[in-house]
C-alpha cells in the first residue's frame, strides 16, 4: 500500500514541458524544495528505508543529488560523496564516461573518498535512460564499493532506466507517465 506521504510528495513537483527542449517532460523538484512538509518527507522517507542498512557511503551526482544526498547522509551517520561533472573535482580522480540521447557525459570520483568494501547507496533527483546511474555504479564498483541500492525520488518507468542497471535495486518515491 502506498504511503500518504507520496501523494504531496508528487504534487509539490512542477512538471514543465519542452523544457529543456522539445518533447521533454522536465521533472522540476525546485517546486518540492519550496514546500517544506514536501522536502522533509521525501527525506525523511529515504531516511527511514536507509537507517538500519549498515550504508556507510551516500554519493549523490551533480547537480541535484547534492540536494537529497545530504541530508540523508547526516541522518543515517553516513559520508557524503558527490560524483561531478568533468574538471570540478581538484584532487587525483577516476573518470566514467556514459552516452546520452545526442552526445555523452562523464561523471568523476576522487580516488580514496571510498574504500574498498564500503557499503555504498547512490541518490539522484531522477531516473530516465538510466545512463547517469549506470555511470555512477561503475565508478563505485570500480573502486571496489559495494552498491546496496540506487534511490531516486522520480522514476520515467517508460523509459526502462530500471534494466540499465546491471541488477541493482533502485528504490523511487513517484513514478511520471
Ligand atoms: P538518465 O541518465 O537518462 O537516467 O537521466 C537522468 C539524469 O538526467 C538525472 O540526473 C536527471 O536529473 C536528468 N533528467 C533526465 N530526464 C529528466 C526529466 N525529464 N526531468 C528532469 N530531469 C531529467
Amino acid at each position: 500500500k502506498e504511503d500518504p506521504r507520496v501523494r504531496g510528495i508528487a504534487a509539490a513537483i512542477r512538471v514543465v514541458p519542452d523544457f529543456p527542449k522539445p518533447g521533454i517532460m522536465f521533472q522540476d523538484i525546485t517546486t518540492l524544495l519550496l514546500d517544506p512538509d514536501a522536502f522533509k518527507n521525501t527525506v525523511d522517507m529515504f531516511v527511514e528505508r536507509y537507517t538500519d542498512m549498515d550504508i556507510s557511503v551516500v554519493a549523490g551526482i551533480e547537480a541535484r543529488g547534492f540536494i537529497f544526498g545530504p541530508p540523508i547522509a547526516l541522518s543515517i551517520g553516513a559520508k557524503f560523496v558527490p560524483l561531478r561533472k568533468p574538471k570540478k573535482l581538484p584532487g587525483e580522480v577516476i573518470s566514467e564516461n556514459y552516452d546520452l540521447e545526442y552526445g555523452s557525459d562523464c561523471l568523476q570520483m576522487h580516488v580514496g573518498a571510498v574504500q574498498p568494501g564500503e557499503r555504498v547507496l547512490i541518490v539522484d533527483d531522477l531516473v530516465a535512460t538510466g545512463g547517469t546511474l549506470r555511470a555512477a555504479i561503475s565508478l563505485l564498483e570500480r573502486v571496489g564499493a559495494e552498491v546496496v541500492e540506487c534511490a531516486c525520488v522520480i522514476e520515467l518507468p517508460e523509459l526502462k532506466g530500471r534494466e540499465r542497471l546491471d541488477g541493482k535495486p533502485l528504490y523511487i518515491l513517484v513514478e511520471s507517465h
